[in-house]
């Protein structure tokens, strides 16, 4: 098999570490073999982008001439969508619906991106003394990490990459080791739409060698991060040292509320999509479920039909909502937490297995599982699973409700499901979570920002905002009288 090149500071050469694989999920097959990046190819990269950024190639280039670059790789990304998104799913083993989703996603994003940095402005700053002038600029950072997971490739990736380099960065990206290919696409896809060389460079490689050297490099000066709690917090202290910002979008373990008076066919439908869409390899899935009591019998009958229905099978098939697990191994520690909940007491009302059906036996599937009677502070009602597993409480009052709902070191999202408008306000301003869903549920728009409370993180991206957070603010004072300052006469 050809062995599949990686972009370093704008030459496609192969990397300088040790032989890696891309493996399609569905029956261990290899998709690409390639060389992980080196860290002489982490030096070489950053003093590209070092360069890169600084020149007038970029920075100094008009925001639309730096947008158009975007709208362009948005423009390629679109007319490719369908080869996208089916090495997406080769990559990761996500269904072909959702990996034509994330494609677009990714255009979307490079679109918005664009917009926003043609329309960005330097701020006016009230000038409160009589003879000088105050503005503040906005100027780019210079080199960012960007280090993302396997489970979103390419949409992940962009919501990093398009804002560091709208504001006039340079971008060193280190994808997942499990998931290179479409971070590769990208960086093929920006250099055909005219991006300068060594403004950004894919590196694929281990997390702990690779993704550490780029982080711990002096001159990277942010770390835009996807991905595990434990990881996010070792690199806030990486940036810690280098007085560096950072963004850390980590994990969940998302509560989802369905009130007496929720509209049941719209929830049972939003509470299976929340939690068993993508297998549930989503940091924001709605893992843990609490349905009103005067509510239960009749939600759970629902739920568990429609949970039963679900076809779990070949991402490749079109209609397949569950499709294998990323790794063997993730599979295996999924299967070890249902092992847990059955310890602990809790009743595996379906699923809590690996599917029986021997054409999926050489994949990594799992199936859709739902559990009861587990007490709240059992392992798997605590901790991130990110597999296709739910765990479901009842509830009578909404003291206790909010009370079990924050009971958790997680705080990225959570789903209410009611008629009433005024409740659904006054539960989502006491959740203690970045994101609420009201009879909606893993809805995204670019425009809205997004991120975590408590362990699920800090910083925020997508929205303008999401622009100035790779930027850094120089204010400027203008002295507009004739006069010579006093002070020394
Ligand atoms: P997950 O549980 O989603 O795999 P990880 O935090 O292990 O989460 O991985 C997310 C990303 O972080 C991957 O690209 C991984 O290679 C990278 N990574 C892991 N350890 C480090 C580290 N010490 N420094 C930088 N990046 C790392």
């Amino acid at each position: 098999m050809k062995q599949q090149p990686i972009l370093v500071g704008g030459e496609w050469k192969l990397g300088s570490g040790n032989p890696m694989q891309s493996v399609f999920p569905a029956d261990g097959s290899v998709n690409a073999e390639l060389r992980a990046a080196g860290l002489e190819d982490v030096e070489a990269a950053i003093a590209a982008a070092d360069a890169a950024w600084q020149a007038p190639g970029w920075r100094d280039r008009l925001p639309h001439e730096r947008a158009a670059v975007l709208y362009r790789v948005s423009d390629l990304i679109m007319a490719r969508q369908e080869e996208l998104a089916a090495l997406q799913t080769r990559d990761n083993g996500k269904p072909l619906a959702e990996t034509r989703a994330l494609v677009a996603s990714a255009a979307g994003t490079a679109r918005y991106f664009a917009a926003v940095s043609e329309t960005l402005d330097s701020e006016i700053t009230t000038p409160r003394l009589p003879d000088t002038m105050t503005f503040s600029q906005y100027e780019p950072l210079g080199v960012i990490a960007a280090i993302t997971p396997w489970n979103s490739p390419i949409a992940s990736e962009m919501q990093k990459v398009a804002p560091a380099l709208a504001a006039g960065n340079a971008v060193i990206m280190k994808p997942a080791e499990a998931t290179p290919l479409l971070a590769l696409k990208m960086g093929e896809l920006f250099e055909e739409a005219g991006l300068p060389k060594g403004l950004l460079s894919v590196l694929p490689g281990k997390g702990s060698v690779i993704g550490e050297a780029i982080c711990r490099h002096p001159r990277v000066r942010r770390i835009s991060f996807t991905g595990g709690t434990r990881t996010g917090r070792h690199l806030a202290h990486v940036a810690a040292d280098k007085l560096i910002s950072t963004s850390l979008e980590l994990g969940g373990k998302s509560p989802t509320i369905v009130c007496p008076d929720a509209n049941l066919e719209q929830a049972v439908k939003g509470v299976v999509f929340g939690i068993f869409s993508s297998s549930g390899q989503a940091c924001i899935a709605g893992s843990r479920l609490f349905i009103h009591a005067s509510r239960y019998d009749e939600f759970m009958a629902r739920l568990l039909a429609v949970t039963r229905n679900l076809r779990v099978g070949h991402p490749e098939t079109e209609g397949t909502h569950i499709s294998p697990l990323i790794t063997p191994e993730h599979r295996d520690s999924v299967a070890a937490y249902v092992d847990q909940a059955r310890a602990d007491g809790g009743r595996i009302l379906c699923g809590g297995a690996i599917p029986d059906d021997p054409a999926l036996a050489s994949g990594n599937y799992y199936l859709p599982t739902i559990i009861d009677s587990l007490p709240h502070d059992s392992v798997a009602c605590q901790e991130e699973i990110f597999g296709p597993v739910l765990v479901v409480f009842s509830y009578r009052d909404e003291d206790e409700l909010v009370r079990l709902a924050n009971d958790n070191v997680y705080g990225l999202a959570a789903g209410i499901w009611t008629a009433d408008y005024q409740r659904a306000f006054s539960l989502a301003r006491r959740l203690a979570v970045g994101t609420v869903w009201i009879n909606t549920y893993k809805k995204f728009s670019i425009s809205t920002p997004f991120g975590g409370y408590k362990d699920s993180g800090i910083g925020r991206e997508k929205g303008r905002q999401g622009v100035l957070a790779y930027m850094q603010q120089k204010s400027l004072y203008l002295g507009m009288s004739p006069e010579p300052i006093g002070w020394s006469d």
